[in-house]
């Protein structure tokens, strides 16, 4: 009786650990300067931010995972543990992003 609770426990609290793995650990995310400037510089045309300094960067285990505002707006980037399988796809698909995003702000600049 005792040993059937015990396994019944143990295939309970394997169940909750992967569900927990799968759909809710979340790591984070590394950033380039890059990511960091677009971020901010998006930060401040959705918020009105008026901060001219920039950043101060919020790091982890010697990466950078984010920025801290003037205003006090904090940005991390986070991402589920088991996004990383799908990590070059999606990184591919966000330089195009980036890459358009710039291009379209240099544009807004040569005609300022
Ligand atoms: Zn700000």
């Amino acid at each position: 009786m005792l040993l059937e609770l015990l396994i019944w426990g143990f295939w309970f609290a394997l169940t909750v650990y992967c569900f927990w793995y799968f759909f809710l650990a979340k790591t984070f995310q590394p950033l380039t300067m890059d990511d960091i400037a677009l971020m901010w510089r998006l930060h401040k045309q959705q918020t009105g931010c008026a901060a001219s300094r920039v950043p101060s960067l919020l790091e982890r285990n010697g990466e950078v995972i984010g920025f801290r505002c003037e205003c006090g707006y904090e940005f991390q980037q986070k991402r589920l543990i088991t996004q990383r399988v799908s990590k070059a796809r999606f990184s591919r698909g966000y330089a195009k992003t980036v890459r358009s995003l710039k291009s379209c702000a240099g544009k807004l600049e040569e005609k300022r």
